[in-house]
């Protein structure tokens, strides 16, 4: 990697057309190759890819078909890379609608099903239930009509297991049951996801 050190500047030209701002977003894992978060899914756009590559921070896991190109240097666009240096991951997860589904891992807490998932306060909150890991789940439509903001023993339900707030270990190794390739589709909702449930 000595004479990426070197080179004096980072490409600029790239494919008309194939590459441009905002497109080829790269997906950045830490050093044990787990995504650097999930919430938000850590992305980079291809410069700042291209741009560690240089700087001999990360490896490349993955790649566009489409290359960035200057007068004297081509790569593939990045599509995959891995930090070389693992970054501790201390912090609590963010109470995000995403990181609420992914501690449920996608499914109904009353009745494991993965249909239309909403959201559910388990005490209702016109009895004093928060907006809280401990107090809202995920829920299918279907069980969130049938409970009907009741409490759970008034709706003859239950829950599969105990709401709590989960630790960044627990939601990663939920993380793992949901690859990259699943999580794709929720770029599309990210507008959607990018929401701090309100407490
Ligand atoms: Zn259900």
């Amino acid at each position: 990697m000595g004479l990426i050190h070197e080179m004096p500047a980072l490409p600029k030209a790239v494919v008309p057309g194939a590459v441009v701002n905002g497109s080829h977003p790269c997906l950045v894992l830490n050093a044990d190759y787990q995504p650097l978060s999930y919430y938000p899914l850590s992305l980079w756009s291809w410069q700042d890819a291209v741009k560690a590559v240089f700087l001999d921070r990360v490896s490349i896991i993955g790649e566009y078909e489409q290359e960035v190109r200057s007068a004297n240097f081509a790569m593939p666009v990045p599509s995959v890379v891995a930090l070389k240096e693992f970054v501790p991951q201390n912090r609590a997860p963010a109470f995000t609608r995403f990181n609420l589904f992914l501690r449920d891992g996608f499914a109904c807490v009353y009745c494991g099903c993965g249909k239309e998932l909403t959201f559910d306060h388990v005490i209702p909150r016109r009895l004093g239930g928060k907006t809280s890991w401990d107090n809202i789940v995920a829920a299918c439509s279907n069980c969130n009509l049938k409970k009907g903001g009741r409490m759970l023993r008034k709706a003859g339900m239950a829950m599969m297991r105990q709401p709590t707030q989960p630790s960044i270990y627990e939601l990663q190794s939920q993380g793992r049951r949901f690859p990259p390739g699943y999580l794709h589709e929720s770029w599309l909702d990210f507008l959607y996801w990018d929401v701090e449930l309100e407490t």
